[in-house]
């Protein structure tokens, strides 16, 4: 028998979850989720904080009870095969849990005990050299850098080998140098095979990672696609221009929207797709204006979420 849906990695229909079910505090963080997620992408569950990333992703490892709804992992239900389900899945959590006294040695070898992993197959010695570990092998946890710690936490979560491999906002509080060592070490698993799911409030993570993407918001997915065509619909941008005299309001430009907001402010809105800055500025130039100050202002999550909302 065929089955239809060997592509995806992840099958997530109806899902919801209410925390405090049937309490006064009852509060539902998921309300109906449908979701595919392709095998051997980099998918991104975009959303600000609270939108519920973290309770989805934590219904998919096992780590929280769902309500309601149906979950395959890998193509195990949770509910029927839960084992083969947790099986397929590796989970570096938003915290960094390490024990400070075992080395990068020990804390590999403990967690592939933990799953069983008979020590005479155990691949230690390659995922740490997969994670950039070899060197701090037998160092104490304790003196290992951030970005280290978050390494040995990637290879903690892949000791059994999974398939999908879940970060939950891998770069949360990282320095941007970091970030992007981190993103590199995540693609290379992804181009070894690993289905990578992320979660992150980083626009700019989202866009420089995942392949697709579903944007969360208060319990529901807004919106979802190809992260390329995802952004495209965003061409929009913003200049405000500070000038050196207080002339704002003489300033006409054919076929450009411009906002005074003071007499020597204005703001500038554009599609990227139909011009650039500088023929902005070369125009305001010839206008006979004097610029002081130039700021532009990408896109922001908030205004991700209004455009995609108000477009589907
Ligand atoms: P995100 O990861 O997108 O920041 P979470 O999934 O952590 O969001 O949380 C979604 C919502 O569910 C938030 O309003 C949060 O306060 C609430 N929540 C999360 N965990 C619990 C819990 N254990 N009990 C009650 N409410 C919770
Ligand atoms: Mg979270």
């Amino acid at each position: 028998m065929t089955n239809i849906n060997q592509n995806f990695a992840i099958e997530i229909s109806d899902l919801k979850k209410i925390y405090n079910y049937k309490k006064p505090n009852a509060f539902e963080a998921l309300k109906g989720i449908n979701l595919n997620i392709p095998k051997k992408s980099i998918f991104g569950l975009l959303g600000p904080n609270g939108a519920g990333k973290s309770t989805l992703i934590n219904i998919i490892a096992g780590l929280v009870l769902k309500t309601k709804g149906n979950v395959k992992v890998w193509g195990n239900d949770i509910d029927i095969n839960e084992r083969n389900a947790k099986l397929a899945i590796g989970v570096v959590p938003q915290e960094l849990i390490l024990d400070p006294f075992f080395t990068p040695r020990e804390t590999l070898e403990y967690q592939s005990g933990y799953y069983g992993v008979p020590k005479s197959e155990n691949c230690v010695a390659e995922i740490l050299e997969t994670v950039g570990l070899t060197d701090k092998a037998d160092a104490y946890a304790r003196s290992l850098s951030g970005g280290m710690r978050r390494r040995l936490m990637i290879g903690k979560a892949m000791v059994h080998r999974p398939p999908i491999l879940i970060l939950d906002e891998p770069t949360a509080g990282v320095d941007v140098a970091l970030r992007q060592s981190l993103w590199k070490e995540v693609k290379k698993l992804n181009e070894a095979g690993v289905t990578i799911i992320l979660t992150t409030h980083y626009l700019e993570e989202a866009e420089a990672m995942c392949d697709s993407l579903a944007i969360v918001n208060k319990g529901k997915i807004v919106a979802e696609g190809q992260t390329s065509v995802m952004l495209n619909k965003l061409d929009k941008k913003e200049l405000i221009i500070l000038l050196e005299n207080d002339n704002a309001d003489k300033i006409k430009l054919k076929g450009i929207n411009i906002t005074i907001m003071n007499k020597n402010l204005l703001k500038i809105s554009f599609k990227p797709s139909e011009i650039n800055e500088g023929e902005i500025i070369e125009k305001i130039y010839n206008s006979g204006a004097k610029i002081k100050t130039i700021n532009s202002k990408e896109p922001d999550l908030e205004e991700l979420f209004l455009e995609l909302t108000n477009d589907i």
